[in-house]
C-alpha cells in the first residue's frame, strides 16, 4: 500500500482535480483523503455519501474559574502570547495551546477545557471511500485534524486492502502541509506554468526535499505562459526531477467540476486530456512502485 501526496505551492494549480481523477483510474483501488481541511472541496466534486461523523476536538484551551483566582497575575506573567489581560480573561484567538498556565496557577483555578472544533467523516463515492474533514471558521489546529484524517484513512485502505493511498493536500508550505507530507511514500507536485507558479513550486520543493519524499511534478495549464514553462522544464531536469505530464489550460477542468466527474470521466469531450491523465498516472505509479529503489 502507497500514499501518494498530491499538493502545489498554491491554490488553483488543479491538485484536487488530479486526486480525483488518479483515483478514479486506480479502479476502486484507494482510499482518497482531503487532507486540505481549511478547504475541504473533494466531497463536493465527487458527488459523495458521509457515511460515518466524527467529532473533532482540537487541543484543550484554558479557563479560569474566577472563584478560586485571587488575580495573583503570575498567569499572566508566564503567558509568552499575551493570551491573558491583566484582568484574567482569556483571548482564545492569541492562547497558542502551551499549558503554561494551567500547570503553573498557584491556586489551580485553570482548568483546560475541550471545545469542538470541527468534524471529520469516511464518505462513499462512486470510486472509492473518501476521508475528509471541515474545520470550524476560526478552528486551530488544521494540522492535527491533517494528521486524523491521514491516520483513519490508512487505517481504512488496510482493512479494505486497497494498494492506494490518495491525498489531497493543502496548498503552501504551512503547518498543515507539513502534516499532510510527513510519512508519505511520494508526492505529485502539480505546478501551474506561470512566473509565481514555478515560485511557490519551488519552496514546497525544498519541504520535500527536507523531508526527503521522492516526487514528481505535473505541469498544469503549460500554455499560459510557453516561456515559463520550457525554463521550468529545463531547471527540473537539471534537478534529476521527474515531469509526469503536462496540460493545456482546458475548460474541461472546470466543467467536470460542474458535472461532479473527474477528468478521466470526460473521455468523450476531450479525448487528448483523457489520454494525458492515463499516461501520466501510469507514469507516476511506475514511479511509486520505485520508491525504495533507485528512482530513474
Ligand atoms: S495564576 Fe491562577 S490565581 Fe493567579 S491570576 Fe492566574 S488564574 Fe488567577
Ligand atoms: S495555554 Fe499558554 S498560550 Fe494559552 S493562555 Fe495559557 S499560557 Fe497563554
Amino acid at each position: 500500500m502507497k500514499e501518494i501526496v498530491v499538493i502545489s505551492g498554491k491554490g488553483g494549480a488543479g491538485k484536487t482535480s488530479f486526486a480525483a481523477g488518479f483515483s478514479r483510474l486506480t479502479g476502486k483501488n484507494a482510499v482518497l483523503v482531503d487532507a486540505d481541511v481549511d478547504a475541504a472541496d473533494l466531497s463536493l466534486l465527487m458527488d459523495s455519501k458521509i457515511l460515518k461523523k466524527n467529532e473533532f476536538k482540537g487541543l484543550p484551551t484554558p479557563v479560569v474559574d474566577m472563584d478560586k483566582c485571587t488575580k495573583c497575575g503570575k498567569c499572566v506573567e508566564l503567558c509568552r502570547f499575551d493570551a491573558i489581560s491583566p484582568d484574567i480573561k482569556i483571548d482564545t484567538l492569541l492562547c497558542e495551546g502551551c499549558q503554561v498556565c494551567y500547570n503553573f496557577c498557584p491556586e489551580e483555578a485553570i482548568s483546560l477545557k475541550e471545545c469542538p472544533m470541527g468534524e471529520w467523516y469516511v464518505s462513499e463515492t462512486p470510486y472509492g471511500p473518501l476521508v475528509h474533514a471541515k474545520l470550524d471558521p476560526g478552528g486551530e489546529n488544521s494540522g492535527l485534524l491533517v494528521s486524523i484524517v491521514r491516520k483513519s484513512g490508512k487505517a481504512l485502505a488496510r482493512d479494505m486492502k486497497k494498494d492506494f493511498i490518495i491525498t489531497d493536500g493543502p496548498p503552501g508550505i504551512g503547518c498543515s502541509v507539513i502534516s499532510s507530507l510527513t510519512g508519505a511514500d511520494f508526492v505529485c507536485v502539480v505546478v501551474e506554468a506561470t512566473v509565481s507558479g514555478v515560485h511557490d513550486m519551488e519552496r514546497v520543493m525544498e519541504l520535500v526535499d527536507f523531508l526527503d519524499i521522492p516526487s514528481a511534478v505535473l505541469i498544469n495549464k503549460y500554455d499560459l505562459n510557453l516561456a515559463a514553462c520550457s525554463s521550468l522544464e529545463e531547471k527540473l531536469g537539471q534537478q534529476g526531477i521527474p515531469v509526469i505530464g503536462k496540460f493545456p489550460y482546458d475548460e474541461v477542468f472546470y466543467r467536470a467540476i460542474l458535472q461532479k466527474k473527474t477528468i478521466p470521466d470526460m473521455k468523450d469531450v476531450t479525448p487528448y486530456i483523457h489520454d494525458s491523465f492515463e499516461k501520466a498516472w501510469n507514469h507516476l505509479v511506475s514511479l511509486v512502485s520505485k520508491v525504495g529503489q533507485n528512482l530513474s
